[in-house]
């Protein structure tokens, strides 16, 4: 009888996208080289290619490998990302930022947001993004990183993120992992052998023949879940009746100046379009709905939205919005696009892949695999999922469009009754609250709610503690202190050229 408390000797990594080696990276890292690691992927399948805008947090990730930033933005020809500018979203012609980091400075007992309403709803404030040192840089296409030495000042608190080629950033981690001892096998896998009393996953097969066994495996093989859904049949709860977009056509251009710090996502009649600024060229892509619009039409309409002169042929991608029933299931765990998928609007799946490494090395199992670990990793994993995808809802529910079926559709839909008691709270007195450790900040729905038009009626009653006055000259001052303080940022493309730029491509 084997020890069941000792630690699991090897894990296999299935698949090497940006989750494969992600995990394989972290994994090589945080588990000191006493427990094997080996990926398997499949150069002939290839990888799904996009995903190249991220959100703040990735920092704490690349600080965990510890990455030089610097290195790390040449090597997978990185810009600075603030915030996301959603253009058309509430109304035809509407335009506001969803930015990264707070918005304003703390004035009384109350968030800031409170006293800006107040004085908002009576026409004396100006818009959110004025008290925001993230959404003003971003407007003036303007960047530094966070000045230690700026005392209080809105310099010493500037949350970016990162616009990476996705395909760059895992070559960049492979290196990393294979450099710590993670064993990369090239081939495809064909089948899987299940033991027969545990009915966990013993091995995986490849075409050739070769066996590939482990303890634990971490399915990264992307939507179709090889092992997760093919071997273990797990399931799949299907969202798109909230979420209806189901396919995406990507195609990079050329790039043109200035170089925007931020994301851009522009809706059209039946989806929406993103536009990544990276160092060697922009990426953009065309998330749309099959129901809705057919994709000749979506390609047409993605092509006559480009800044600059394709580079490559459009490629498209199919999807299904949703989450595996469960994340991890016997001994397999699934990350990236083999646990779900929920849309490319708030570049959350990278975050997605990060999260469950982390939750994995918490729950990190010994060689008997106890169900309470796996169930409260299930549980947590899910909790995830479905407050990033009220958010996610938010985007599409709140719009006022009447010129397609397809946001008729999104506005009359019913929505999951976590999001609609949200928006009811917000009407009220513009309260949001964050519900344990959800992934949205209140600022986050504040913004999106507000930059989608939905009303507050009401603000806090306690913001009436500080008179109207006094909170007109402290609004007045934070707004001045932002502008201010971004007017003296260099210009993002500056920042770049003199620290981090890459190495032009050469021929
Ligand atoms: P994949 O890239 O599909 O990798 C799967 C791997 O499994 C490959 O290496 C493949 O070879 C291997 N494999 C599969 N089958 C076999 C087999 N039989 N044998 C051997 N190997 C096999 N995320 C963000 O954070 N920000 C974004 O802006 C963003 N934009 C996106 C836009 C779109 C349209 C889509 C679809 C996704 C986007 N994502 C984004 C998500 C992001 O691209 C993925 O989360 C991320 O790339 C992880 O992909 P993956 O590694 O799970 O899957």
């Amino acid at each position: 009888m084997q020890d069941q408390s000792r630690l699991i000797r090897n894990v296999v990594i299935v698949g090497g996208g940006t989750a494969g080696w992600m995990a394989a990276a972290a994994l090589a890292k945080l588990l000191k080289g006493r427990v094997g690691v080996t990926l398997v992927e499949s150069e002939e399948i290839g990888t799904v290619g996009v995903g190249e805008a991220t959100i703040p947090m990735i920092q704490r990730f690349n600080q965990v490998l510890e990455l030089d930033e610097d290195e790390f933005m040449r090597e997978t020809q990185a810009t600075f990302k603030l915030a996301i500018e959603f253009v058309n979203w509430g109304r035809v012609g509407d335009r506001y930022m969803h930015g990264f980091g707070r918005i304003g400075q703390q004035l009384g007992t109350v968030p800031f947001e409170h006293y800006w309403r107040k004085l908002y709803n009576a026409g004396q404030a100006g818009d959110l993004a004025d008290y925001a040192i993230t959404r003003a840089a971003a407007v003036r296409n303007r960047f530094m990183r966070p000045a230690a030495d700026a005392g209080n000042s809105p310099l010493a608190e500037i949350a970016y993120a990162f616009h990476f080629d996705a395909g760059l950033y895992a070559r960049y981690l492979r290196k990393y992992a294979e450099g710590r001892g993670v064993t990369r096998i090239e081939g495809r896998i064909v089948d899987a052998k299940l033991g027969g009393l545990s009915g966990r996953v013993e091995s995986v097969v490849l075409a050739d023949g070769r066996a590939v066994a482990g303890e634990l495996f971490i399915d990264c093989s992307g939507f179709r879940g090889l092992l997760i859904e093919q071997v273990l049949h797990t399931g799949y709860e299907d969202w798109s009746r909230w979420l209806p977009c189901d396919r995406a056509i990507a195609v990079p251009c050329a790039s043109v100046a200035p170089l925007t710090p931020y994301t851009r996502s522009t809706a059209h009649t039946a989806g929406w379009q993103w536009r990544i600024p990276l160092q060697h060229r922009i990426g953009n892509g065309h998330v749309f709905s099959s129901g809705f619009m057919a994709e000749d039409e979506a390609q047409r309409i993605l092509l006559a939205n480009l800044d600059g002169q394709p580079l490559a042929e459009p490629r498209l991608l199919r999807f299904t919005t949703g989450m595996r029933r469960q994340a991890w299931n016997r001994n397999v765990v699934s990350m990236g696009l083999a646990s779900g998928f929920m849309e490319p609007l708030e570049s959350t799946s990278i975050h997605l892949v990060q999260t469950a490494i982390a939750r994995l090395i918490e729950f990190f199992p010994s060689a008997g695999f106890e169900q309470a670990d796996i169930d409260e990793y299930n549980r947590q994993s899910r909790f995830e999922y479905e407050r990033i995808r009220d958010f996610l809802i938010l985007h599409y529910h709140a719009n006022q469009r009447d010129d397609s079926e397809f946001w008729r559709y999104c506005r009359e839909m019913p929505i999951p009754d976590t999001l609609a008691a949200k928006i009811e709270l917000y009407q009220r007195n513009g309260r949001i609250v964050r519900e344990g450790n959800e992934l949205f900040a209140e600022v986050g729905w504040l913004q999106v709610m507000h930059g989608q038009n939905l009303k507050a009626r009401g603000y806090h009653p306690l913001a009436d503690l500080i008179d109207e006055a006094e909170t007109h000259a402290y609004l007045q001052s934070v707004r001045d202190v932002i502008a201010n303080c971004a007017e003296v940022m260099p210009s993002h493309e500056d920042f770049i050229a003199q620290h981090c730029a890459a190495v032009a491509p050469q021929g």
